[in-house]
């Protein structure tokens, strides 16, 4: 199975599009683990990738479409482009997916904007990326790889298109519990387009369970029976599977890349910059899903509370840009840079700032050197899918001397739970007391610790994913398939 085509198809393509200075766009591959996994597996069998490249101009359609063939020849495998008008993707993206699926799917109901109209447009976006995949491929053998929330329509429209090649499904972000998925007006509709693919993948076996409880609420006739990791069900005369996999991190390049010279001149001068005995560390995107205005009462929570740990810590907390045009966005990045300025307006001494803030994105060799520098990573999403800044943050920690504090909501603690400071995140006190006592751990009991968080995010790296989700779609028998 080895030599069957592959199809990628997700929202975005892997490139990221510039101008150089005369004008004309140029392509870089993007720098995310799940293409530099993907990229090789794809270069081996011929493979494709079909995404929307990130703009709408028209006039841009000609020469966007050079750039990608000029990328297949440096890259190894092709691209096509799936062309969207502008209108659409306002409905689709920021709409559908961003302002009903994500909130929704976060548990968080409360910030979902229900609107037919964005439903409408996502209906329309899917059946367009299942024309431009049926236009693509060659022969009933192509595997067809389609991922996450935004496409979860895609599957259905193939088969009304009558395709008949086997399609796997994986979704990154959490599926919510029945009483949460039940409010979706489009609730069945979703869910009968999730069992046209072959192959449904969940991060968790907790979302795999709200899944295979939301089946059997809401279809009566649809059974999903099994053990272990790959469980199935007939649909209509066909063969559903439906498993969990954890995605994870190119684990060897970070911790690579943490023992550079580069990244140990900057270990060097953060730390001299913090010389404060704890570093503590907070790395998200915008996203009220990732906690940060709990994390920084909590960490206001700590300095009130143990008032010894005065000078004794400091935080960092980047900030990385995201999804600016939804006002919710907006009001979130006020909140959280109201709360940094009240409690260093409030705790701050000579010498002595309490929380660094950064409102952008670093490189990859800075991000290294603050995973190394920090004695304690705080990652505390009020729910999120895996969460890759927790098992980046144990592959860069060479010296096997921080501390992961970890939510219990975040995927990663299905795997992590036994050797993280595990906190519930909306328990302030909870995590401040999570705080002070990474503070006070001894150095035997974080290396034990430590060791054992990087040897799982080792074991299940990025390229073990990428295997095992492969051969759980396309593999005849089910039975090959190791244990997870
Ligand atoms: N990251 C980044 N730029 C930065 C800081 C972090 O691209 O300035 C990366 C980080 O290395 C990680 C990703 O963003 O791979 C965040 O992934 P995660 O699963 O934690 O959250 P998501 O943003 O996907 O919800």
């Amino acid at each position: 199975s080895q030599k069957n085509r592959l199809i990628i198809v997700s929202n975005r393509l892997p490139i990221v599009l510039s101008k150089d200075n005369k004008g004309r766009w140029q392509a870089e591959q993007g720098s995310g683990g799940l293409i530099t996994a993907l990229a090789p597996v794809l270069k081996n069998r011929g493979g494709l990738w079909i995404g929307w490249p990130g703009t709408s101009r028209a006039h841009d359609k000609k020469a966007l479409e050079s750039v990608f063939t000029r990328a297949a020849g440096d890259f190894g495998y092709t691209f096509e482009p799936v062309f969207l008008p502008e209108s659409l993707v306002n409905a689709y993206y920021f709409g559908f997916s961003n302002q009903v699926l994500w909130p929704l799917f976060h548990d968080l109901q409360t910030r979902c904007d229900f609107s037919p109209d964005y439903w409408n447009a996502y209906q329309k976006v899917n059946e367009i990326f299942a024309r431009t995949i049926a236009q693509n491929i060659k022969s009933q053998d192509d595997h067809i790889w389609v991922h996450d929330y935004h496409l979860m329509g895609v599957g259905q429209a193939l088969r009304k298109l009558h395709a008949t090649a086997k399609i796997g499904y994986f979704l990154h972000i959490p599926f919510p519990p029945l009483d949460i998925f039940l409010k979706l007006p489009w609730r069945f509709q979703i869910l009968e387009s999730l069992l046209c693919y072959d192959m449904i993948g969940f991060q968790t076996q907790r979302d795999r369970r709200n899944f295979v409880q939301c089946v059997h609420a809401m279809l009566n006739h649809i059974r999903i029976k099994g053990r272990g990791q790959v469980l199935s069900t007939q649909v209509n005369g066909r063969m559903v599977r439906v498993g969990n996999f954890p995605i994870s991190i190119d684990y060897n390049e970070f911790a690579k890349k943490a023992g550079t010279r580069a990244v140990e001149k900057r270990v060097d001068e953060i730390r001299a910059v913090f010389p404060s005995d704890h570093l503590i560390l907070g790395v998200d995107r915008l996203d009220y899903s990732k906690g940060i205005p709990e994390r920084l009462l909590a960490f206001r929570n700590a300095l009130q509370r143990y008032p010894e740990l005065e000078k004794k810590i400091s935080m960092v907390q980047i900030v990385v840009p995201s999804r600016q045009r939804i006002p919710e966005y907006e009001n979130l990045k006020h909140e959280i840079e109201q709360l940094i300025s009240e409690i260093n307006g409030t705790f701050t001494r000579p010498g002595w700032v309490p929380i660094h803030y950064l409102y952008q994105g670093v490189d990859r060799t800075e991000l290294t050197a603050l995973y190394r520098a920090a004695d304690i990573a705080l990652v505390t999403p009020l729910k999120d899918g895996m969460n890759l800044v927790a098992k980046e943050y144990c592959a860069s920690n060479i010296h096997l001397d921080g501390v992961l504090i970890l939510s219990e909501f975040a995927g990663a603690s299905s795997q992590l739970y036994k050797h993280a400071l595990l906190v519930n995140p909306h328990d302030i006190e909870g995590i401040a007391d999570a705080i002070n006592q990474a503070c006070h751990m001894g150095l035997d009991e974080r290396k034990k610790r430590m060791r054992a968080l990087r040897k799982i995010v080792k074991k299940t790296d990025i390229y073990w994913w990428v295997d095992t989700f492969l051969k759980a779609v396309f593999s005849h028998d089910l039975d090959t398939l190791g244990p997870l």
